[in-house]
């Protein structure tokens, strides 16, 4: 099937192409500016929130680096404490420990590698007042002839540091040193003696230090017990305390031994003070600054301060940090705030072209719709005005129509038709030939189309009608397109023309017909005239006998025959079927005329006429009285020996009236009922009954004038009766 589809997208685009790109308006710009607002306030918002959350994960990061740097310390002290714990060991382990099995101890041990930071490992021996001569001679025989404890003087008991290890350097110093005459050690080595528990002491200068680079120290303490002595409560641990093993730490190396070198650095901007106790300048024992001068000064970004509990010890943590230089790509806010201002104006552009986009398709929008319309209403204009008949049927009924259509179908309004099966509209006996049509068209065979007769409404008349089909396909349903086209008209003058025509032929047959017997019967008493007028020349004078007088007589004869003929001739020529001619004519005033005419011939005869009431008709006054004329004188020349009885009537049908002409007289052979009818045919000689063979043929050329026909019933001996008809006009 030849698919139509309406193509109205192909307008569309063509419509597009036409139009000239809108520029940027200024309400477009105002409305892309009022989200472009909003939008901004976001990304400010954003903005602010990055902010916050930047500075909260510092503070996060900078409290978990301050906790990690608290934890790394409290284990380490933990660790040198369960060393001092496993060098205290030896002494329960054996009962007479010596400086070599120090040594070899602190050489196990590999501090500097598994604790770095410690100053050394040490054992600080109790000597009672009474036993302080013997100690010093024990330790001088030891090979250190000048060793002493120190300070010196009197007091109930001593300390002394006897084994130190590494043995070397400044260490040196603290061998013999009592570290009971100091307070500060003192507290921490009694606490240690008294708890059993590894103990540190306060902020103090190691005696290890001379005066390159002195840093403060502090000491770990952890008490030895004689073997075998109980230690279960305070009395039985002070009566049983042999000496200390301890640990002495210089703070700045201690906390690079635990935050490794630079560590604290590592966390950059992050600065560790280390307090003993209290957060006062007196308690002050390590600052990291001292191993980066270049830290940036001034009131810190933040600070966080942690107590680190060690056995009663607390030591207070003091972090702050400094504003860092950071790097302005790697800093979230800006990437947000970039990001943000990017995103607003690709958004705003968006917006704008989006509502310029908008503006030019409502443009087009309203262009194509103010067009269809126009377009519309000028197909409908075209359609109403059409005055053939345009519909559309939509699966088998009708789906729109136009005013030529309802003047069609004799409706007054749409709704007669829209909604009903089309197929209805034709009378059954074409239907067929309808929907055949209509299958063709769908599979596109090209046919002409039908002309076929419709039966209409309300009345029932049947007319003529010229249907052209289409079919076609519009959002996606199948439309046959309907053209109709009453020609009932045509029809009429097609059918008219065509009688029109054989008239027209007949006509021109009868003229051949007419031509010829006609010149063969003027013929006839030309020569006649002729031959008597060759013997009256060979007589070379004017006739004188009585011979001669009969020529002249027969002459006029000829001659007189002649004038009848050519009367009749002219009689026969002169009818036509022109219609303006017509009027209405009372056939009863005709035939009142007739028997006037033929006065003269119904008295010689003594013939008995009955004229039955006739109608008025419309047709040709002068021939139809030139038609009864000639049947009445035929009716009153062709009788036998009765007395002459002639009868007129008619009768009505339905297109035409028929009158008959009956008479009573000699009658007519069946094998002759043709051709009487034709000219100058005739059944008798003169020599029986006058005639110039003219008359019917008359008749029969003003009956058909009349679109009628003329026959004749007779028997021979019993009288004729003459029919015609002549047609109702209207
Ligand atoms: P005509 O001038 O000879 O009468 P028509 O054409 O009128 O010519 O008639 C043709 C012939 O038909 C006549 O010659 C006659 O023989 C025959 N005819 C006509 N009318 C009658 C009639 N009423 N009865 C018998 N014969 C008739």
């Amino acid at each position: 099937m030849k698919d139509k589809i309406l193509n109205i997208a192909g307008l569309a685009e063509n419509r597009t192409k036409n139009t000239a790109p809108l520029k940027i308006t200024h309400s477009n710009l105002w409305r892309a500016l009022c989200f472009l607002l909003p939008s901004l306030l976001l990304t400010v918002v954003a903005v602010f929130y990055s902010i916050k959350t930047v500075d909260e994960s510092t503070k996060r990061g900078f409290a978990s680096n301050c906790d990690e740097i608290a934890i790394k310390i409290s284990t380490r002290l933990h660790s040198h404490a369960g060393l001092l714990r496993s060098s205290s060991a030896l002494f329960a382990a054996t009962d007479k420990v010596t400086r070599q099995s120090w040594k070899a101890l602190f050489k196990d041990s590999k501090i500097d590698r598994n604790l770095p930071g410690i100053q050394g490992i040490g054992f600080s021996l109790l000597v009672p007042k009474k036993d302080l001569q013997e100690h010093i001679n024990t330790i001088r025989s030891q090979g250190f002839p000048n060793y002493k404890i120190y300070p010196e003087g009197q007091r109930d008991v001593y300390s002394s540091i006897i084994y130190l290890e590494p043995f070397s350097g400044r260490n040196l110093r603290a061998f013999g040193y009592d570290m009971l005459t100091e307070p500060i050690r003192k507290k921490a080595m009694e606490l240690s003696r008294d708890s059993d528990v590894a103990t540190l002491s306060g902020k103090v200068i190691l005696v290890q230090e001379n005066n390159n680079d002195v840093q403060f120290g502090t000491l770990m303490y952890v008490p030895v017990y004689q073997n075998g002595m109980p230690v279960n409560t305070v009395d039985q641990r002070r009566k049983a305390i042999m000496g200390w093993v301890y640990s002495p730490y210089r703070m700045n190396d201690l906390m690079n031994g635990i935050l490794g070198k630079g560590d604290i650095n590592h966390f950059e901007g992050i600065n560790l003070k280390l307090y003993d106790d209290s957060l006062s300048d007196k308690c002050l024992i390590y600052d990291s600054r001292i191993n980066n001068p270049n830290q940036i000064k001034g009131k810190p970004n933040q600070a966080l301060s942690f107590p680190v509990v060690f056995h009663g010890k607390k030591w207070i943590l003091y972090f702050d940090e400094y504003d860092v230089p950071v790097s302005y790509l790697e800093n979230k806010v800006i990437v947000v705030l970039v990001s943000g201002i990017l995103i607003n104006v690709f958004l705003f552009l968006l917006i704008l072209t989006l509502l310029n986009t908008k503006k030019n398709a409502q443009a087009i929008a309203e262009q194509l719709t103010a067009e269809l319309k126009g377009n519309e209403s000028k197909l409908r204009a075209i359609l109403d005005n059409s005055f053939d008949a345009i519909a559309v049927e939509v699966d088998g009924v009708w789906d729109m129509c136009n005013a030529a259509t309802l003047q069609l179908f004799g409706c007054a309004t749409k709704e007669e038709l829209i909604g009903k099966p089309f197929i209805d509209t034709i009378i059954p006996s074409e239907q067929d030939k309808i929907k055949a049509y209509t299958q063709n068209q769908i599979e596109g065979l090209s046919i002409p189309s039908p002309h076929i007769s419709c039966g209409v409404k309300a009345d029932g008349t049947v007319f003529d009608l010229e249907v052209s089909i289409s079919v076609f396909i519009h959002l996606n349903k199948q439309h046959v397109l309907f053209i109709l086209r009453d020609i009932s008209e045509r029809r009429k003058m097609e059918n008219e023309l065509q009688e029109y025509t054989l008239q027209l032929k007949k006509s021109n047959e009868n003229l051949e017909n007419f031509a010829y017997v006609a010149s063969h019967d003027l013929k006839a008493p030309l020569n006649v005239v002729n031959g008597i007028l060759n013997l009256i020349d060979n007589g070379k004078g004017m006739p004188s006998d009585t011979n001669d007088l009969e020529l002249i007589r027969m002459a006029k004869i000829a001659v007189d025959q002649m004038k009848v003929l050519i009367n009749d001739l002219l009689e026969y020529s002169r009818v036509g079927n022109n219609r303006e001619d017509f009027s209405n004519t009372d056939l009863n005033e005709v035939l009142g005329y007739v028997q006037v005419l033929l006065k003269e011939k119904i008295t010689q005869n003594s013939a008995k006429i009955k004229i039955n009431p006739l109608p008025v008709i419309s047709a040709n006054k002068t021939l139809i009285t030139e038609l009864f004329m000639n049947l009445l004188n035929n009716a009153l020349t062709y009788h036998g020996k009765n007395i002459v009885e002639i009868e007129v009537g008619f009768s009505e049908e339905k297109n035409a009236f028929k009158f008959y002409v009956k008479d009573n007289g000699i009658g007519i052979r069946e094998k002759d009922f043709e051709k009487i009818f034709i000219i100058f045919k005739r059944l008798h000689s003169q020599s029986e009954y006058g005639g110039t063979g003219i008359g019917l043929a008359l008749c029969k050329r003003i009956v058909e004038a009349h679109q009628g026909t003329i026959w004749v019933e007779s028997e021979l001996g019993k009288g004729s009766t003459f029919y015609f008809t002549i047609k109702k006009q209207d």
